[in-house]
């Protein structure tokens, strides 16, 4: 991959430019190192810092507890967000009784589509829900006490809204349908068809005709530590994207992907394979902060979501 920085670097800034300070200088570089070329494709170099913010401000509303009014004002913040960078947005709202609960609470998918005028198309999706209950916690007191999902959720939200800023800016490859799934989390450990609520009924009420050609679900990509093996349910279904993705992370050189199998995850890619959707699932299982009241902004890192993030650029600026 060819580094567009060094033919901006030929031009000497201060000989060409002698009003240039060091700060301007600094911002010429960033500049340059904005866009990569790689046999004449654009691709925007992503913020990982930016992303890391998303996800902290995410985990100030609050747990987004389906029925919570954190849930209700990062609802609204996550679909202004996507507008924001020019998303033609749509919320998919609907009412379900959760697996533990009685009566039923409104959900909603948020949908941000950008290029839809593009009939290639390619789905990027997460989940914006936190989980209700701290089952995994070791202090069994906390076991009802709720999970933030600094990682479990809003990470991959994180990233894909860093993602929508990119998609206004330069125009990739395919048009993109960002869903934020609702509902992923508030099911019964270890009954996998009480999980992926949102995910389901999007799959359930999608027009026919809508079938991207594929689609990447991001989940639990910000640990500090992370580590991204290849997901067995992502390999049944979509073996082509799975080596698609991990050939492209090994170009780019991104410590934290690992191209051999390691968990078996229910997740929302499921649901979508069901439907059609070829999609993969994007996630780092071996999380020891996973269902915990533990599931904190400090448990992860700005580096991890830039690896993340870098790659789905490449991916989707770069076929
Ligand atoms: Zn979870």
């Amino acid at each position: 991959m060819r580094v567009y920085l060094q033919s901006c670097l030929a031009i000497n800034p201060f000989k060409v430019y002698p009003f240039l300070d060091f700060k301007l200088l600094c911002g010429l570089i960033v500049f340059c190192f904005l866009v990569s070329c790689d046999g004449g494709k654009q691709v925007p170099v992503f913020d990982g810092n930016s992303a890391y913010e998303y996800l902290k401000k995410q985990c100030e509303f609050g747990a987004r507890i389906p029925g919570s009014s954190a849930h209700e004002q990062c609802q609204k913040f996550l679909a202004d967000e996507l507008k924001k960078y020019g998303g033609l947005t749509f919320l998919q709202g609907f009412k379900e009784v959760l697996p533990r609960g009685e009566q039923p609470v409104e959900l909603t998918n948020i949908v941000g589509s950008f290029y839809p005028e593009k009939t290639n198309r390619v789905l990027l999706c997460a989940h914006w829900d936190s989980r209700p209950w701290a089952d995994q916690d070791s202090l069994a007191a906390n076991h009802e006490s709720h999970v933030m999902g600094a990682n479990d959720g809003a990470s991959g939200v994180a990233v894909l809204l860093e993602v929508a800023r990119h998609l206004q800016q330069f125009e990739p490859a395919y048009g993109i349908d960002i869903v934020f799934f609702d509902a992923e989390d508030s099911g019964i450990n270890g009954k996998n068809e009480t999980y992926a609520i949102g995910s389901s009924y999007f799959a359930e009420n999608k027009d026919s005709g809508y079938l991207p050609q594929f689609g990447i679900l991001l989940d639990m990509v910000g640990d500090k530590d992370l580590q991204i093996y290849q997901e067995i349910n992502s390999l049944k279904y979509a073996p082509q994207i799975v080596k698609k993705v991990w050939g492209r992370a090994n170009d780019l050189g991104l410590s934290a992907f690992h191209a051999e199998p390691r968990f078996e995850v229910t997740d929302d890619h499921v649901p979508l394979n069901n439907a059609g959707i070829p999609c993969i699932d994007l996630i780092d299982f071996d999380y020891r902060y996973w269902h915990t009241t533990q599931d904190t902004p400090d448990k992860c890192s700005a580096e991890s979501l830039q690896q993340v993030g870098q790659l789905i650029l490449s991916i989707i600026y770069d076929k």
